[in-house]
């Protein structure tokens, strides 16, 4: 019974949403001991389960996955009846559940939550609930799913047809019989494949409009897969705890083989199998790089293609039904029964809405530009406001009254998916920003409730009352989100995950795509750095380690994580011929960088021998000459040649549109001191002489270098200034070299585990030059006058010992007068940026350096 508003209950916790996260979050709240109430809109438990009652609805990961874990006893009391099973046996499940644990004792169904305030002088939530009751609670916990608020029907006349309407998403619980009606159905996602064929069992006429075409799989649906039975019967345990360490939350092995790169016979029984197999996370583990590179994507996705011509007989209407405008993935794909089949029915049509669009819903049916449809029925399978739209809805205000709506106009911003700065004591579960709709659910879901309640009970162990993330680390974590995305094919999808269904939704990619296990690392980091990122208060405290608990760009953490699992040897416990056959071996096993127009290798004649050079010219018109840069590559005066910094050329060459000739000058320790700056004069002296010879502009000359190179080319900058020609345009200095003091706080923080150590610098330093020749600005260009140099672009990147000395020097050479673009390379080491078709990251800090080159040139 409803308490008059004047005596609000109390609880400790508050939970809107009795689906499978409110169900079990009820569970671990009362283990805590701690009071809860859990509201629920609907009329009993299920959430998705309970609404989503449509013909064919079923789960799309298999069952023996897709349940609960927490329960070693309720896993050997439930048996799935099938490898993907239906709504009603889903919902009976969480039923079950619900009653082995007595859960509905703790639920008001029928209840929403109208509205919920932060009451600061309280430090209490003040709900307000659809039966108009007040609430108070100290914590305030959203299971109100990723999936739960349907996408309004937002086509004209949507209200007038005199027929029967449906939504997939609130079907009706007595079911529909669509026997000898004319049935249309709107939309084509998961919802749209999977009714589709079951309604045109009944009706006499199916009309299917189709905005987008979606990629579907068969589910090859039965008896839950043999193997997978075996493995839980021997050890689920091991099972359980494999998926939670997983990346998609279901334990599958990863593969390393590439799209691009896989023999033809190999791609064609990968996907063979894949198809057979009629899984998500088989058919999205085809290739490793499916998901990041079009190439090895579009081959998967012409595979598909293949199938749906193959199934579908009417070419024109197969056509329609193969997408091409997004990749495979990229958009949530779709396990079907007979999907495609269905189209081959003589009573049922596709109207492809991109050629003939919805004019406007009539009493009779549906208009289009070229035809009038009657319909006895319309079904709306047009999903969903995914991710926000129930927590939006929800009429959530924290501090000062800001809503959560307000705050996220631009988008939604977490920490960790779970919680929101400005609003206290507020938890989501599987929020945006964690891996949720991309994972098995159940797993991430188990994940959130099994953190918050740990979270809570161990501030009640502590004495604290509130906890509340801190701006600095809900934007790292909301950064950390978009760069696991970027490096990906996602972003360019007009995606559910990029709310690019709903109209006027921001455009941001909602979900973490690093991974379950990615993921869970980061959250159990946070708790165990004492709540990194959160502010934790109680009486008399007032406690917040700030901080970002992921700074680096994922494909470089990836590298790095790949070479550590490597055991080289560290480079400096090396000679100097041994590192450089390390290097070598490396560059062997590399992707090319870009094509260019022409590579040509020669050599400049210099006093002291012949110095090897390669030239780079781009592709493509114009035709004639082109400015020049001379580039020195990398490897600490020590190592490195033409081939170890071929691809950053490359990639130099096609950004910058200028002819690139880069310099293999002498090395270390063979030849000290200041041989290598010398070299670097005379090469770009050699180069301005014979501009036109090398298909340069006379007088359009500018430097670059990586790292050591860099060194080398800064120090050839200030030798052309003293000697008064010639004449550079502009100096790209990547990650250089320009002082040999080790004590700024780069090299503390960066000086080791990030390839380029403290103890290598060391071993560089001293195979260069003696120690009383560090000082010579020859080899610390910083210490030198700098005066009157050209215009410079300096890259620093944030995990490298020399970030700081980069710093340095620009700033000495603006206070000199030097105009100075300063391009960080945010979250990357010293040599990630140089990675060229490796690491995908660099592709925007390159972008910039392409135009810091053609900045140094006039316009053509
Ligand atoms: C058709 C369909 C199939 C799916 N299949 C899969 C699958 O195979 N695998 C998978 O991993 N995921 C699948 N999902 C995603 C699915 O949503 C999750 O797996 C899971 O069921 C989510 O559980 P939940 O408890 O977090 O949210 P939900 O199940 O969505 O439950 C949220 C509940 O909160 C209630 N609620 C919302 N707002 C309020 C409010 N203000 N006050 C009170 N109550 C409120 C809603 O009524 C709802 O019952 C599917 C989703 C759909 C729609």
């Amino acid at each position: 019974m409803n308490k008059p508003a004047s005596v609000p209950e109390q609880f400790d916790v508050v939970v809107a949403g009795a689906g499978f996260s409110g169900l079990y979050m009820l569970y671990r709240l009362r283990q805590l001991g701690l009071s809860v109430k859990v509201l629920e809109s609907a009329g009993d438990v299920g959430g998705t389960w309970y609404w989503n009652r449509y013909p064919g609805a079923r789960c799309d990961i298999p069952t023996t996955d897709y349940t609960y874990s927490f329960d070693p006893e309720l896993e050997k009391e439930w048996t799935w009846s099938e490898k993907y099973a239906t709504q009603p046996e889903i919902l009976d499940y969480l039923q079950f559940v619900a009653d082995r644990h007595g859960l509905r004792s703790d639920i008001e169904f029928s209840t929403t939550v109208t509205s919920a305030r932060w009451d600061e002088q309280e430090n209490r939530w003040r709900l307000t609930t659809s039966c108009g009751s007040e609430i108070r609670c100290r914590f305030y916990i959203m299971a109100t799913g990723c999936l739960s608020m349907p996408k309004a029907a937002d086509i004209e006349g949507a209200g007038r047809f005199a027929g029967q309407v449906y939504f997939t998403s609130r079907w009706p619980h007595e079911g529909v019989d669509f026997t000898g009606q004319r049935v249309a159905v709107i939309g084509t996602g998961s919802s749209g494949i999977q009714s589709i064929p079951l309604i045109a069992r009944q009706a006499r006429e199916l009309t299917v409009f189709q905005r987008t075409a979606n990629f579907s799989i068969p589910a090859h649906n039965g008896p839950a897969p043999a193997d997978r039975l075996k493995q839980l019967g021997e050890d689920r345990a091991g099972y359980r705890h494999a998926a939670r360490w997983s990346r998609g939350g279901v334990p599958i092995e990863p593969t390393d083989v590439l799209g691009g790169t896989a023999s033809e016979a190999v791609r064609r029984e990968r996907f063979e199998a894949a198809w057979e197999q009629g899984e998500l996370f088989g058919i999205l583990n085809v290739f490793a790089d499916q998901g990041v590179n079009p190439a090895a994507n579009d081959i998967v996705a012409e595979m598909i293609r293949e199938k749906i011509r193959s199934i579908v007989k009417d070419p024109e209407t197969s056509e329609v039904l193969c997408p091409k405008d997004h990749y495979f993935g990229t958009k949530r794909p779709c396990l079907d029964t007979g999907y495609f089949e269905t189209y081959n029915l003589p009573h049922v049509r596709l109207v492809d809405l991109r050629k003939q669009p919805i004019a406007s819903i009539t009493e009779e049916g549906i208009e289009t530009a070229d035809e009038s449809f009657g319909f006895d029925a319309i079904v709306y399978a047009t999903g969903f406001d995914a991710m926000t739209g129930a927590l939006v809805a929800a009429d959530v205000a924290g501090r000062d009254g800001v809503s959560l709506q307000e705050k996220w106009a631009a988008g939604p911003s977490t920490y960790l998916g779970l919680m929101t700065a400005g609003f206290p004591n507020f938890f989501m579960l599987t929020g945006p920003g964690s891996p949720s709709v991309l994972s098995n659910m159940t797993v991430s879901i188990e994940q959130h409730v099994d953190w918050v309640a740990e979270c809570l009970e161990g501030m009640r162990e502590a004495g604290l009352e509130t906890i509340e993330p801190t701006t600095l680390a809900e934007a790292g974590w909301n950064q950390h989100v978009q760069d696991c995305a970027a490096i990906t094919l996602h972003p360019t999808a007009n995606s559910w995950y990029m709310g690019a269904n709903v109209p006027g939704k921001p455009r941001v990619f909602l979900p973490y795509i690093g991974g379950v296990n990615a993921y869970r690392q980061a959250c159990d980091e946070v708790a165990s750095q004492g709540y990194l990122g959160f502010r934790l208060t109680g009486p008399g405290e007032d406690r917040c380690w700030d901080g970002v608990i992921r700074r680096m760009q994922p494909d470089v953490a990836m590298v790095l994580e790949i070479m550590a699992g490597m055991g080289m040897p560290p480079m400096e416990t090396l000679s100097a011929a041994d590192a450089r056959a390390l290097m070598a071996a490396a560059a062997q096993t590399r992707p090319p960088g870009p094509e260019v127009g022409e590579v040509t290798d020669g050599v400049i004649p210099i006093p002291a021998g012949d110095l090897p050079y390669r030239l780079y010219r781009p592709a493509g018109p114009p035709e004639g000459p082109r400015p020049l840069v001379v580039y020195f590559h990398g490897g600490g005066w020590v190592l490195g040649n033409l081939d170890s910094d071929d691809p950053l050329c490359r990639d130099l060459c096609a950004r910058s549109g200028a002819v690139v000739v880069s310099v293999n000058y002498r090395h270390a320790p063979e030849v000290r001191f200041p041989a290598a700056a010398q070299d670097a004069f005379a090469a770009v002296q050699w180069a301005d002489a014979n501009a036109i010879e090398l298909g340069g502009i006379p007088g359009q000359l500018a430097v670059a270098g990586w790292s050591a190179g860099a060194n080398v080319a800064a120090v050839a900058c200030q030798l052309a200034r003293d000697a008064e020609g010639p004449h550079i345009s502009g100096q790209l200095l990547i990650c250089p070299v320009v002082d040999s003091d080790m004590a700024r706080p780069s090299y503390i923080e960066n000086g080791d585990g990030y390839i380029l150590t403290t103890a290598l610098m060391r071993w560089f330093w001293d195979h260069y030059a003696d120690p009383a020749d560090r000082g010579d600005p020859r080899a610390t260009p910083l210490r030198g006058d700098l005066k009157g140099l050209p215009s410079a672009c300096i890259v620093t990147a944030d995990f490298d010992p020399l970030r700081d000395e980069g710093v340095a020097y620009a700033r000495a050479l603006e206070a000199a007068g030097v105009p100075v673009r300063l391009a960080r390379a945010r979250g990357h080491t010293h040599t990630s940026v140089t990675m060229v078709g490796v690491v995908i990251s660099g592709a925007p800090v390159r972008a910039e350096i392409g135009e810091a080159l053609r900045d140094f040139f006039p316009a053509p």
